[in-house]
């Protein structure tokens, strides 16, 4: 163990050890929003005492969502993910940030949008009463910007036409890196901002999923609870603890996914719990 990991590690056992009401505090939160990958399964595998946490939660009464900002994914998709690996969820349990782009444009009816992005995206934005437009040349309001697994050259063209010609692009999430579970990535949606800011020299509008407000926002909306009913767990110090310290939510970051002590040694964005991995959390949510 290196001299930080070993200051870090004794300044979080203070920290925890000191914080006696963390337990009381905890004991008020009615609502956990969970992210899912390096927090709930890493790839394909249940990370442990993640089972056991959940089933704790819902004996006790509890309520937990699940929140991603992979918008290259449905619910539908989670929700089965989810029920492989023995947890039981439903569809209106999965917040993603498709959702909360979506909400963000709900102030604003029938847009017609011209979107980066799998068909899951647009046929949930269909749903939302926005056209998709699916070619050059036309009048768009916006430019969406997501996941788009399945992205091709001539849209990449497009998109950029659009956004020169003056409509604002808006994005699902800023993550710029997807990863792999061995260890790889693949490009996420923030690098495609970046190349269409670098062939525009145009900003991205807005970015809908974690850490924004427009995510707080889809998951009060969803969930009906208060910030302080609420706490988020999760593996990311720039998604899942930013959003919790931007709205005020306790955020408990779990060392089971990509963040290492030296990050958090770094970071601007400090939880209020720090514990290895989801099935701690047991120790805390016993009476
Ligand atoms: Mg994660």
């Amino acid at each position: 163990m290196t001299l930080t990991k070993n200051i870090i590690t004794q300044k979080r056992e203070i920290k925890n050890k000191l914080d006696v009401n963390i337990k009381k505090r905890i004991a008020k939160i009615k609502c956990f929003l969970f992210d899912m990958d390096g927090t709930v399964y890493l790839g394909s595998r249940l990370l442990p005492g993640a089972a056991e946490t959940l089933a704790a939660l819902k004996a006790g009464g509890r309520k937990y969502c699940f929140l991603t900002n992979n918008s290259s994914r449905d619910p539908a998709y989670y929700r089965n993910k989810l029920r492989k690996m023995g947890i039981e969820t439903k569809s209106a349990d999965i917040i993603i940030s498709s959702h909360s782009l979506l909400d963000y444009l709900s102030g604003q009816p029938g847009r017609r949008l011209f979107v980066l992005g799998v068909g899951a995206l647009k046929s949930l934005l269909r749903k939302g009463g926005h056209t998709v437009v699916s070619e050059g040349g036309r009048a768009v309001d916006y430019v969406v910007v997501g996941f788009d697994t399945g992205l091709n050259y001539k849209n990449l063209v497009i998109a950029c036409q659009y956004v020169d010609g003056g409509a604002p692009y808006i994005a699902t999430h800023p993550d710029v890196r997807c990863p792999l579970e061995d260890g790889r990535y693949i490009p996420d949606c923030g690098s495609l901002l970046a190349l269409i800011k670098a062939a525009t020299g145009k900003d991205c509008l807005i970015t809908a999923g974690k850490p924004s407000r427009y995510m707080i926002a889809a998951a009060l909306r969803r969930t009906g609870f208060k910030p302080e009913e609420l706490a988020v767990v999760g593996d990311r110090l720039y998604t899942d603890i930013a959003l919790g310290c931007a709205a005020g939510i306790f955020s408990i970051l779990l060392l089971s996914g990509e963040t290492t002590v030296k990050d958090l040694e770094n970071s601007a964005w400090q939880p209020d719990l720090i514990l290895n991995g989801i099935g701690d959390m047991l120790d805390f949510l016993r009476a």
